[in-house]
């Protein structure tokens, strides 16, 4: 109750906020023109929020505001220039410091189509594989085809496409990097193959929060640029370190840390019966359609019956397809 009452405290404040800072210049961005806030914060420990948006506007994924001493850690960059945009405006709301790092979780065009506008002397940090996609349009292949489509439907989205230029990261790391901002300890860490090549996630230890970008989400993530199989070891890793909170991509913060026994158990299964449908020769489409995951639906209750998601059964084959070829 706490929380929604400053939620609307925030988005009331946002509404009565001045234009971008003058070093942004965001002016005229295809898509700014809508109606509303398009975020809501909440606050996730002191000088800690979670940005989502209100639908007033796509903005893709959330993003994580972390305020320094001095400064401002986003994580994310949201799904157009307008976007992220719209952010560094409303973000006016809950600090006056300037937003000086940026961190892309991983590629995805609802993670990382903002970056644009942030002038050079911001840091985007991502990993190497991370700049690797979005130098090589990785970001504006199948899975942004595949959602596209989805989306186009979404107040603003085809529109904030429009004038588009994938940046990618111009600081990398490819294990680990932590940066001291003042009293804060921000590690950002890589721990293998997951949801793409290159997740990130960043950690607070002590805030003892987790920000998971797609690596780990309340519900089921997209894996149609996954590693199903390594994605389960790389959640394993992620208890080794402390933390309550977990802080994601989609959905609301949450700290119930058995969600990622039920992601690894689901991907495990996932990988199995896929593995087992293509060596019986079936079509991903079969497969899709007949594969059945309804025995987690106690911890997703959207799995009532057979089937699972297509984008997710033509990954598997692919991957398994180049293990064939390789052999
Ligand atoms: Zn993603």
């Amino acid at each position: 109750m706490k929380t929604r009452l400053l939620t609307a405290l925030l988005v009331l404040a946002a509404c009565q906020t001045q234009g971008p800072e003058s070093d942004f210049d965001t002016s005229d961005l295809p898509g700014s023109n809508f109606e509303g806030p398009a975020f809501e914060f909440e606050l996730v420990a002191e000088g800690i929020y979670q940005a989502r948006g209100t639908g007033n506007v796509a903005v893709g994924s959330n993003a994580a505001i972390i305020i320094n001493s001095e400064d401002v850690l986003l994580v994310d960059s949201h799904i157009s220039p307008a976007a992220a945009a719209a952010l560094i405006d409303e973000l006016r709301a809950i600090t006056d410091k300037p937003v000086r790092y940026v961190v892309n979780t991983h590629f995805h065009f609802d993670h990382a189509h903002g970056n644009q506008i942030y002038p050079e002397d911001i840091e985007v940090i991502g990993h190497e594989f991370t700049r690797e996609m979005l130098t090589t349009e990785g970001s504006i292949g199948r899975t942004y085809a595949h959602f596209r489509e989805i989306m186009a439907g979404q107040p603003g989205f085809l529109e904030g496409q429009e004038g588009l230029s994938p940046t990618p990261p111009n600081t990398t790391l490819s294990e680990r990097m932590t940066l001291f901002r003042g009293s804060r300890k921000i590690r950002l860490l890589f721990f293998g193959r997951g949801h793409t090549g290159g997740d990130i996630v960043v950690h607070l230890p002590e805030e003892r929060i987790l920000i998971t970008g797609d690596l780990l989400l309340p519900g089921i993530p997209y894996m149609g640029d996954g590693f199903p199989s390594d994605w389960v070891g790389t959640l394993e890793e992620l208890k080794t370190l402390d933390f309550d909170i977990v802080v994601p991509g989609h959905g609301a913060p949450f700290s119930d840390l058995a969600k990622i026994d039920h992601l690894q158990a689901y991907l495990t299964d996932l990988w199995e019966r896929t593995n087992e449908a293509y060596s019986q020769g079936f079509t991903a489409e079969q497969a899709s359609e007949q594969i059945d995951l309804s025995d987690h639906s106690s911890d997703y209750p959207s799995l009532r019956g057979p089937g699972a998601p297509l984008p997710a059964v033509q990954r598997i084959y692919e991957l398994l397809a180049n293990e064939d070829s390789n052999q």
